[in-house]
C-alpha cells in the first residue's frame, strides 16, 4: 500500500470574550471558538485527517474533552502528538488540503501566516499545504456567524 487518505471535519461555536485561534495563529476578532481546548477547528480537523488516514480513531478518543489534562491546550500541542504517530508508521505526509468556512473575520489575509505555522510543525514544504476560505453565503449556523468550520484531506505517501 503506497497511498493512505484520511478526511477531518471540524465545526466550533463562536462566542464573545474568547480569543480567536485558527491553524495555530491567532487571528484578530472581537470573538473566538468555544471549546476545552482553544477550539482550533484548522487543527482539530487536520488531526483527525491524519488519524483518519492512519486508521487511528479520532481527536477524542486521544484527548477526551473530559480530561482535565487539554484543558485550554494550544490544540498545536495536540497536533505535535498526532505527527508522532505518523513519525512511527512508516508513512509521510504527500499534502493537505483544507477548506475554512467562516462568515466573519475575512480569513484569506491570514492563509499565508497559518502556512507559515502549520508547515515546519508538520515539517513539511509549502507546497503540501493549502488553504481554502469560503464564507457561507449568509445561511446557517455558520453564516449566522455563530460558529466556525473546517474540512481537511490529507494524503499520506509510504516512505
Ligand atoms: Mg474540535
Amino acid at each position: 500500500m503506497q497511498y493512505r487518505t484520511g478526511i477531518g471535519f471540524d465545526i466550533h461555536r463562536l462566542v464573545a470574550g474568547r480569543p480567536l485561534f485558527l491553524g495555530g495563529v491567532e487571528i484578530p476578532y472581537d470573538k473566538g471558538l468555544l471549546g476545552h481546548s482553544d477550539g482550533d477547528v484548522l487543527i482539530h480537523a487536520l488531526c483527525d485527517a491524519l488519524l483518519g488516514a492512519l486508521a487511528l480513531g479520532d481527536i477524542g478518543e486521544h484527548f477526551p474533552d473530559t480530561d482535565p489534562k487539554y484543558k485550554g491546550i494550544a490544540s498545536s500541542q495536540l497536533l505535535k502528538t498526532v505527527k508522532g504517530f505518523l513519525d512511527e508508521s512508516g508513512y509521510k505526509i504527500n499534502n493537505l488540503d483544507a477548506i475554512l468556512i467562516a462568515q466573519e473575520p475575512a480569513l484569506t489575509p491570514f492563509k499565508k501566516q497559518i502556512k507559515q505555522k502549520l508547515c515546519p510543525l508538520l515539517d513539511i514544504p509549502d507546497s503540501a499545504l493549502n488553504i481554502k476560505a469560503k464564507t457561507n453565503e449568509g445561511l446557517g449556523a455558520i453564516g449566522n456567524n455563530e460558529a466556525i468550520a473546517c474540512y481537511v484531506s490529507a494524503s499520506l505517501v509510504k516512505i
